[in-house]
C-alpha cells in the first residue's frame, strides 16, 4: 500500500501543503502563513505538525488540520536561527531541531507542544544551514551541512545532546542534506555543486556513505526525502521552478520526473512519510457511564434497568449540547457498564472516597489512570447519602483525554440536592480540563458558562435553560488543546473570540 505523504514548499505568495493518499495528491493545499518551507512531520495519530521561523529568527510550532489550515501557534523558546527549522515525532513526543546564528544545534523535545523550549546547545557550533533531523525508534538523527561543505549526521539517545561525523562523499555538498527514517533504517540524501543528487542508507545510520544516484544540473538545493519501508520518495526544486518527484527502492538511482499539478515554487519542498504502523485516525476517547453499587446496597430497590435508561438520555442530551457549543466535535459515549462494588458504602467516604470509587472503577475495567482512553461518569448506588459525603465531582486523569465524573445516583432520580443535566455537563467540563470560572475572575453565581454555579442554567430534569448556558472563550481555547476527548475540535479566535479580546490564563485556586 503507498504510504501517506505529506509535502510543504512555497511559492510567491508564501507557503503551502498537500497530503498525498494512495499515490494521489490531493487538492486539500492551503497556504500557511510566516515562513517559505515550513518544515512537516506526522505524529503517532497521524495529525500533521508544522514547524516555521519568522523574520526575528522566532521558531513556530503548530498543527495543521486535514485541509492544511494551521491551528494556534505556539512559540518554541530558548533560541533563534536564520536557517529553516526541522521537526519529527519521537517516541510519543515532539522534536523540533535548529542551527542558531553560531551555527551550533538546538533540540526542543517534548508532548505538550505549547511547552517546547530549546536546550543546549546540543553540540559545538559548526553547521552553515538548516539541520535535517529523523527519528528511528531507537534514535534522534540530525543531519546538517558543515561550515567546510560536508555533510555531518548526529544522533541522540536522550533528545539533548548530539554526537556527530562527517559522511563519506567523493565531492564537496552544496547545500544542507536532508535525512528520513523508517524503522530501524536511515536515508540520507546531498548534492553537488553540479546538481547531482547522492544517497546513503544504513541501519542505525552506522557508516553512511553517500553515491551519487542520478540527477545533473536540474537542481540546486538538495531532494527532501521520505523514507518508507525500503522505498525512497524524494522531491526536488528544479532550476525551472517546478516540483518534480521520484521513489526508488533504497540503493537505485532516483529518476526524477515534473510534478504537473502545483506551478511553480520558490522554495524547495519539504517531505514526510506517515507511520504506517500507527492509526491514522486520531485517537479519541470515550465517556462512559458506570453504575457503581456499594456491596451493602439493596438489590431489590435498586431500578437498574432505568438508572442505566434515565442516564443514557442524560448523557446524550449532554453529548448534544457539547456538539452545539463546540459545532465540529463533541465527546465519543461508550456503553454504559454497572460495576459491583468489593467494599460497602462506608469504605467509599470521607478522605480519599474520590480516587476509591474511581480506582476501582477503573480495575474492574482492565483499565488505568494513566493509560486510560476513557472519562467515567461514574453513578455511585447507595440510600441517601448526607450533603457532606455528597458526591458530584470530578477530574482529569494523567493520560490525556481521560478522567472521571462521580455523581449521585439519587440525584439522577430526584434531581436534588443538585440539577443533575447541569452538574453533567459542568463536571464533565471538568474531566476535559476546565477549572471553575473563577479562575479567569469572573462571577461563579453570575457568569453564563457551565463552569459557573449561575442558577440561571439549571435544568430541570431533561429539559434546558433558556437560553442555555455556554462556554467562555477561554474554555473553548482549553477544550481545543485537549486533543484524545475532542480530536476534531480547533479553537478558531475568529469564531470563537470575535472580539479578539485577551485571554486569560487560568489562575490556581
Ligand atoms: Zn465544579
Amino acid at each position: 500500500m503507498p504510504p501517506m505523504l505529506s509535502m510543504s514548499w512555497g511559492d510567491e505568495g508564501g507557503a503551502r501543503t498537500a497530503v498525498a493518499l494512495r499515490d494521489e495528491w490531493a487538492a486539500s493545499s492551503a497556504r500557511i502563513e510566516g515562513d517559505r518551507a515550513p518544515a512537516i512531520c506526522f505524529d503517532r495519530s497521524g495529525r500533521r505538525w508544522c514547524a516555521t521561523a519568522d523574520e526575528q529568527g522566532r521558531v513556530w510550532l503548530c498543527a495543521l488540520d486535514r485541509a492544511g489550515v494551521m491551528g494556534e501557534r505556539s512559540l518554541v523558546a530558548g533560541a533563534l536561527t536564520d536557517h529553516a527549522p526541522s521537526v519529527v515525532c519521537w517516541r510519543d513526543k515532539l522534536c523540533v531541531a535548529i542551527v542558531d546564528r553560531d551555527g551550533a544545534l538546538f533540540l526542543a523535545t517534548g508532548q505538550d507542544p505549547t511547552r517546547l523550549r530549546f536546550r543546549g546547545p546540543a553540540s559545538i557550533a559548526v553547521a552553515s544551514g538548516p539541520p535535517s533531523i529523523a527519528a528511528t525508534c531507537a534514535r534522534l538523527h540530525i543531519a546538517f551541512l558543515g561550515t567546510d561543505r560536508r555533510v555531518y549526521v548526529g544522533s541522540s539517545d536522550d533528545g539533548r545532546s548530539i554526537g556527530y561525523r562527517a559522511v563519506s562523499m567523493p565531492r564537496r555538498a552544496a547545500s544542507s542534506p536532508t535525512l528520513s527514517a523508517w524503522g530501524e533504517n536511515i536515508a540520507l540524501c546531498a548534492i553537488d555543486d553540479n546538481g547531482h543528487v547522492y544517497t546513503a542508507s544504513s541501519h542505525e545510520g552506522v557508516e553512511l556513505a553517500l553515491v551519487r544516484r542520478g540527477g545533473a544540473a536540474i537542481t540546486r538545493s538538495t531532494p527532501a526525502i521520505a523514507l518508507h519501508e525500503r522505498t525512497l520518495h524524494a522531491m526536488l526544486l528544479g532550476t525551472d521552478r517546478r516540483l518534480y518527484r521520484a521513489c526508488a527502492s533504497v540503493g537505485h538511482p532516483l529518476d526524477f520526473s515534473a510534478l504537473p499539478a502545483f506551478g511553480e515554487a520558490e522554495s524547495a519542498p519539504r517531505l514526510c512519510c506517515a507511520r504506517d504502523d500507527e492509526p491514522v485516525e486520531p485517537r479519541r476517547s470515550r465517556v462512559v457511564g458506570a453504575l457503581f453499587v456499594a456491596r451493602d446496597v439493596d438489590r431489590t430497590a435498586l431500578r437498574v434497568g432505568a438508572a442505566i435508561a434515565l442516564l443514557d438520555r442524560h448523557l446524550q442530551l449532554a453529548r448534544e449540547r457539547y456538539r452545539r457549543w463546540l459545532e465540529d466535535d463533541t465527546f465519543a459515549l461508550g456503553d454504559t457498564v454497572v460495576v459491583e462494588a468489593e467494599r460497602s458504602i462506608d469504605h467509599y467516604a470521607g478522605d480519599g472516597a474520590w480516587e476509591r470509587v474511581r480506582d476501582e472503577v477503573l480495575a474492574s475495567q482492565a483499565d488505568n489512570a494513566d493509560t486510560s482512553l476513557c472519562t467515567y461518569v461514574i453513578l455511585f448506588a447507595r440510600g441517601k447519602p448526607t450533603p457532606e459525603d455528597c458526591f458530584g465531582s470530578a477530574g482529569p486523569n494523567h493520560a490525556e483525554g481521560s478522567g472521571a465524573v462521580i455523581v449521585e445516583l439519587s440525584s439522577l432520580f430526584a434531581d436534588a440536592p443538585y440539577p443533575f443535566q447541569s452538574t453533567l455537563v459542568h463536571e464533565l467540563g471538568h474531566a476535559f480540563g476546565l477549572p471553575h470560572v473563577s479562575a479567569y475572575g469572573e462571577s461563579m453565581e453570575q457568569c453564563e458558562s457551565i463552569m459557573s454555579y449561575n442558577p440561571r442554567h439549571w435544568t430541570r430534569g431533561l429539559s434546558l435553560p433558556e437560553p442555555d448556558a455556554t462556554l467562555l472563550p477561554e474554555e473553548l481555547l482549553a477544550l481545543g488543546q485537549n486533543e484524545v476527548a475532542l480530536p476534531d475540535f480547533r479553537f478558531d479566535p475568529a469564531k470563537h473570540n470575535p472580539s479578539r479580546r485577551p485571554l486569560r490564563t487560568p489562575r490556581d485556586e
